[in-house]
């Protein structure tokens, strides 16, 4: 089922989820939902906040390709390593649709997680990958891409949120 993605500036983008403890049924039901719903809606990721659940799951197309998506499930992520080098590549949110900003973000980034049969791994990205990982780990914490804009973009933003009619 494809569900209804939350947009800006509805206020439970803005609330941090909380861990899973279990992977009951109803979260497996909700997991196959995401999926559905990133890949109708041409998403590289989406997270849980984004359909309006307060737990920390995420999904991401790791292959970057819609005709040929291998969506990866990740639950409870921990970051394990951040790089210090720069990616500074244009990102969008399916919260803001047609916004798209320049965003900076660790060239490399690993995290440990879990996938929905409860087995843990190790996700070593780079580049649009690690930007994706990072931009969901943001949503959970009930942090959005715009609050990483860069002051030369911030006109492109403010213009957008003057569209939406938000008192900033
Ligand atoms: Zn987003």
């Amino acid at each position: 089922m494809v569900l209804s993605i939350k947009k800006y500036p509805e206020k439970i983008l803005r609330r941090k989820a909380e861990p899973v403890e279990k992977i009951t049924n109803d979260l497996i039901v909700l997991i196959d939902n995401m999926i559905e719903t990133m890949l109708a809606e041409d998403g590289l990721g989406l997270a849980a906040n984004q359909v309006g659940v307060l737990k920390r799951i995420f999904i991401i197309n790791t292959s970057l390709d819609k005709k040929n998506p291998e969506p990866l499930v990740v639950i409870n992520p921990e970051i394990i390593f951040k790089d210090e080098k720069e990616f500074i590549e244009e990102e969008g949110c399916l919260s803001f649709p047609e916004l798209y900003l320049k965003i900076s973000r660790p060239e490399k980034v690993k995290i440990q997680a879990v996938d929905n049969y409860n087995r843990s791994y190790v996700l070593d990205v780079s580049g649009i990958l690690a930007k994706a990982v990072m931009h969901e780990i943001d949503h959970l914490n009930g942090t959005l891409f715009i609050d990483n804009v860069r002051p030369e973009d911030r006109p492109i933003l403010e213009k957008y949120l003057e569209g939406l009619k938000i008192e900033k």
